[in-house]
């Protein structure tokens, strides 16, 4: 990984000399405050951010981007002349490249895609399931607001009688009372 080894004061210098001056400070702090912070969250600095890496697409199913940034290239393979095999047009410069069999990705793809298929399949059933079990519900809280409606208008009719009848009688004895005098 030479040529992607770790090469940032140098680039962050030159570009911050393109710059206006203003802001140069600036920008240097931000990297120092970057790199202090790096290195709180890395204790061992040579082991992280000298390298890339590797990018997980390049680990799994069909390579989508090269460890060293290319564009993987399928090529026949040299070893194995019946076999499509993934790799690098920067193969040659020493570094680490990508290398997979184009069938072993397929493999790969075709798996992932099976399981996530299967996983779609189980979420419908959930939610099937589960919008039968909420329109259920729906329905007994249905039923219990309709009792409890029916339960409180027949509290009501009570009431309203009871308020009638006292009404009546309180009509009765100011008769009575009105009467007598
Ligand atoms: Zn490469």
């Amino acid at each position: 990984m030479g040529r992607y080894s770790y090469s940032q004061p140098s680039d962050s210098s030159h570009y911050g000399g393109d710059q206006a001056d203003s802001g140069y400070s600036e920008t240097e702090e931000l990297i120092g405050r970057d790199q202090a912070e790096l290195e709180l969250k890395y204790p061992e600095p040579s082991q992280y951010p000298m390298q890339y890496p590797p990018q997980p697409e390049v680990e799994f199913g069909f390579p989508q981007v090269c460890y060293c940034g290319d564009a993987p290239i399928l090529v026949t393979s040299k070893n194995d002349p019946g076999r499509r095999v993934y790799t690098c047009k920067n193969v040659d410069d020493g570094d680490c490249h990508v290398w997979k069999f184009w069938d072993v990705a397929v493999m790969e793809e075709m798996r992932a895609r099976d399981k996530h298929i299967l996983q779609l399949e189980e979420k419908v059933d959930n939610l099937t399931l589960m919008s039968n079990f909420e329109s259920e519900e729906k329905v007994v809280r249905l039923e219990n607001l309709v009792s409890d409606l029916a339960k409180k208008s027949f509290t009501l009719k009570i009431e309203f009688e009871v308020c009638v009848g006292v009404m009546l009688f309180v009509l009765v004895v100011l008769g009575l009372v009105i009467g007598g005098k």
